[in-house]
């Protein structure tokens, strides 16, 4: 299986070579090298840094015809390149091939939503007296410096890219080291579709010397981050210094509630399927299992028969519906979390192990009355670990449900349309899904609160996060 040579793109070229320090892109599934990654020094982020305030004087520019146009040629490339993108996404990121041939057509879908949202940039016309006129516009942003994670290869990228070109934006854009065959991908088909090489830049490098860099450059007017809440809290304080805007998609701990009046095997086959995609590394994957005490046994029993049915392998082999987790640090942080749940007294029904002699497989996991203070019930697992608790009554299980600082999806499965609106307002989440595992679409803002971040991405929202609003004051 072929995997493409790796490059970074500064105005529309392909850079390489010429001494530069390279990073070793490694296929999950097997521990083996795919290919070195070219890393930026400090001259190539000064050159994309002066190339995208070129990108950004040339795209605000552009009539919205023409920032359409380019999102639905991509769009429809994409989907043309999408069997050889996705290939190349579960090589370098694990996930399976039908996941990652998902992402492309979620990436084709919000550029085509996007090429529709460039038309409808309106602004509002204030009530005057005549004599007087006032208008309030929307204008782009500037250059924004966007770093997406590795979790969705192709995405991510997408996301990163789509808003700030519908917006008239131009972007550097510094997706994660371990993926990047898959946003090159997503960046050439923009600028196979017509985008002025200008407008969008993709540099690899020391993520933390790039984010401080770029993010100390007067040239930069936005920062556009997706990944931890650890790291997100740190570009905040260096976007803070040049008081950029910011869009900021950080952890989760999804907490699902699950009350006895619900159609318990169809939140079963869903929450297991949610549980095990990109194998639990998803910022929105449903984590804490919060069960009404009357169901918790045959939720509990449901579930890990469910987890045990995994067939877990190479996301390329047919019929795998698991792949390896991304990296070898997110196996380690398994073993270490579930020794932690059970030492602390936590009950392991099934997993619990790392799979196989190669590569970073880990087993679907379920652990169940797991004490409050495991490491587990507060961090972040991203990872296929189920985390199941039984509780009386809504209101401790709402308060449960909000007991983290983290707010970026939340689910729940009840037969109740009364509940379902008390949740919908009591659940403190950016997203809440209600007898569904649906949290994202293109038409509607993606992001989180409290420590999950704020902005969002997706949606009108999302192209509205890349413009800034001001007011007009005439006298005629
Ligand atoms: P990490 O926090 O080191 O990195 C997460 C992402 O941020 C990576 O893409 C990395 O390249 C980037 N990053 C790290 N430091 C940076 C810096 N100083 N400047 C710019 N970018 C920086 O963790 P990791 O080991 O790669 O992933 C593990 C944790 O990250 C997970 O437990 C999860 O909480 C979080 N994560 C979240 C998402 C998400 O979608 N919100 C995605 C991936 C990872």
């Amino acid at each position: 299986m072929t995997y493409p040579q790796l490059y970074m793109i500064i105005n529309g070229e392909k850079v390489s070579g010429g001494g530069r320090k390279t990073f070793t892109v490694v296929n999950p599934a097997t521990g083996e090298p795919l290919g070195e990654l070219p890393l930026a020094d400090p001259a190539d982020l000064d050159r994309a840094l002066e190339v995208a305030e070129q990108g950004f004087a040339i795209w605000r520019k552009a009539p919205a015809a023409q920032r359409a146009a380019v999102l639905q040629g991509a769009a429809r490339l994409l989907l043309e390149r999408a069997d050889d993108i996705a290939r190349n996404a579960t090589m370098e990121e694990g996930k399976t091939f039908t996941e990652a041939k998902g992402e492309v057509g979620m990436v084709a879908g919000l550029f085509n939503f996007y090429a529709g949202e460039c038309q409808r940039l309106y602004g509002r016309v204030l009530v005057r007296p005549e004599g007087q006129r006032a208008t309030v516009t929307h204008e782009p942003v500037g250059v924004i410096a966007a770093f997406a994670p590795w979790n969705f290869p192709i995405a991510n990228p997408g996301r990163k890219l789509g808003a700030p070109i519908a917006a008239g934006c131009s972007v550097i854009l510094k997706c994660a080291e371990e993926t990047p065959a898959s946003a090159l991908a997503v960046l050439q088909a923009l600028l196979d579709a017509g985008l002025p090489p200008q407008v969008a830049q993709a540099v690899y490098g020391v993520p933390d010397e790039v984010s401080r860099h770029l993010l100390a450059s007067p040239i930069v007017r936005k920062l556009s981050f997706t990944g931890s809440t650890v790291v997100g809290k740190h570009l905040v304080k260096l976007a803070a210094d040049n008081m950029l805007r910011t869009t900021m998609e950080l952890g989760g701990h999804g907490p699902v509630l699950v009350f006895g009046d619900s159609d318990l095997d169809r939140a079963l086959d869903t929450l297991v399927a949610s549980k095990t995609r990109n194998c639990g590394q998803v910022c929105v994957s449903p984590t804490r299992y919060i069960v009404e005490e009357n169901v918790f046994e045959r939720f509990r029993d449901g579930f890990t028969e469910r987890m045990k049915a995994v067939k877990v392998g190479n996301g390329l082999e047919d019929g795998v519906q698991m792949g390896p987790m991304a990296n070898p640090r997110r196996p380690d942080a398994m073993e270490r979390l579930v020794a932690d749940a059970v030492q602390r007294g936590a009950r392991l029904h099934t997993g619990g192990e790392r799979l196989g002699n190669q590569g970073f497989f880990y087993a679907p996991t379920v652990l169940s009355e797991i004490p409050l203070d495991a490491q587990a019930m507060n961090e972040e697992p991203f990872g296929p670990i189920a985390l199941i608790t039984p509780y009386k009554g809504e209101d401790a299980m709402i308060a449960e449900a909000n007991r983290l600082p983290y707010g970026l999806a939340a689910y729940a499965w009840t037969g109740s349309e009364q509940r379902k609106q008390r949740l919908s307002h009591d659940l403190e989440s950016g997203m809440i899904a209600l007898n569904t595992g649906m949290v994202a679409a293109a038409d509607a803002p993606f992001g989180g609160v409290r420590w999950s971040g704020h902005g969002a991405e997706d949606g009108p929202e999302g192209v509205l996060a890349c413009m800034v609003t001001r007011a007009i004051h005439e006298g005629i």
